[in-house]
């Protein structure tokens, strides 16, 4: 990979050659990705600039870049959070092309986000409340994606100590140990960055929680969190809903989510009880007598008991069995149509043929059968001649 801009002599040149130009992709707006160098790639950069050019040149941290028609064609998608190779740097306008994309450890889809390893879920203790089958069903959610959690309550200003102490010990119960925090008061938020420090975290919770106040507070500079996308292309960053993450000063990648208030769970009812600490707990005392038991009215189930998060986990089941069977109807559905490649690239899908019984017959079949047929009768005629 050449670093063209800046060879300015052979020896140079062939080093730089040599050197991959690996960053991570913090937006993406329609075709266009920001993506942040990572620091060994800009130091080398640095470093190669001042030994090889008289002018002080400048060697962005950020570069704008497009994805290589390769990438489309393979269908290859760039996300948030991806680590990518970058070719043909242009350091004065900024610009690059991303030529391949690495493998991700993690994907979340909704919304789409590569590589993060830690979600930070975010309640208010008050205003809103702190409604506990809400937030149970986003902390299954966020369990389902296999990331670590972190449970953040914000606003504990609002609310007296014995209050916040009832739901430390309740939440423990549920297999948590919140943080407590006030953006206002200023409060808890050391243990807070501890705990997002050097890790790709997604933020999400309901609206009006203190998101967008946790990031101000974690990203203090106005022009890290506008130099987006949008900013370079000359849009305001709320134009358009898009997954943005940020670097944190100490280190660490956050990314701001759109608010959602109910997530819907997607998840099959035997996969659920993964998601609930409680059920681990209990399940590595003892075990229900069928393998694949639901936790609801088997015999001698060790789950089915008085746990607070008993009631959630019932209604969540019934979520469950309710994807479930939506799931197999379009199953059943999709195999029971097919693709058929039409004209010009317009594919049409059509009602699969079932099975050969109900088959029309081809024609070349249809005529195969009426000789076998005649060739029988003409040999029973001639049977019944010789009787
Ligand atoms: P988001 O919708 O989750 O991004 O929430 P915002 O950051 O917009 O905050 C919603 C409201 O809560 C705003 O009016 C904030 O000023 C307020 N807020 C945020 N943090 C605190 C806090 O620690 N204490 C109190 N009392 N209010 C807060
Ligand atoms: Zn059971």
């Amino acid at each position: 990979m050449a670093v063209k801009s800046l060879s300015h002599n052979s020896e140079a040149a062939l080093i730089k050659t040599e050197q991959p130009i690996l960053g991570t992709v913090l937006s993406v707006q329609a075709n266009f990705y920001w993506v942040r160098l990572d620091s060994t790639t800009e130091n080398y950069c640095l470093s190669i600039d001042k030994a090889t050019t008289s002018s002080n040149q400048h060697v962005p941290q950020q570069l704008l870049c497009t994805r290589r028609s390769r990438l489309k064609k393979m269908g290859q998608q760039v996300w948030v959070g991806d680590r990518v190779r970058i070719a043909e740097p242009d350091w004065n306008s900024q610009r690059g092309a991303i030529i391949e994309v690495f493998p991700r450890t993690s994907e979340l889809d909704r919304p789409p986000v590569a590589n993060a390893d830690h979600i930070l879920l975010v309640f208010a203790m008050a205003n809103p409340p702190l409604e506990p089958l809400q937030l149970s069903r986003f902390l299954v959610k966020a369990e389902s994606t296999q990331l670590a959690v972190t449970l953040c309550l914000n606003k504990r200003d609002l609310v007296p100590q014995d209050e916040q102490q009832e739901w430390c010990n309740r939440l423990q119960k549920w297999g948590y140990s919140p943080i407590l925090v006030s953006l206002h008061h200023r409060l808890g938020l050391d243990a807070l960055t501890n705990h997002l420090k050097g890790h790709h975290t997604i933020i999400s919770g309901p609206s009006g929680v203190g998101k967008s106040s946790l990031i101000n507070y974690l990203i203090p500079s106005v022009d890290q969190r506008v130099n987006s996308v949008s900013g370079k292309l000359g849009r305001g960053r709320h134009t358009t809903r898009h997954v943005e993450l940020f670097e944190l000063p100490e280190g660490g990648l956050v990314a701001d989510t759109p608010g959602f208030n109910q997530p819907e769970l997607d998840c099959y009812p035997n996969q659920l009880s993964q998601y609930f600490p409680e059920i681990h707990q209990q399940l590595a005392q003892h075990t229900c007598q069928f393998s694949n038991c639901l936790h609801r009215d088997e015999p001698n189930c060790a789950v089915r008991g008085d746990w607070e998060r008993y009631e959630h986990y019932l209604s969540m089941l019934d979520d469950a069995i309710s994807y479930q069977t939506e799931q197999d109807q379009r199953t059943a559905k999709e195999t029971a149509m097919k693709i058929k490649s039409g004209q010009k690239g317009h594919d049409r899908v059509e009602p699969k043929l079932r099975t050969k019984r109900y088959r029309r017959k081809s024609r070349r079949s249809e005529t195969q059968n009426l000789q076998d047929f005649c060739g029988n009768v003409q040999e029973m005629l001639s049977y019944e001649a010789d009787d």
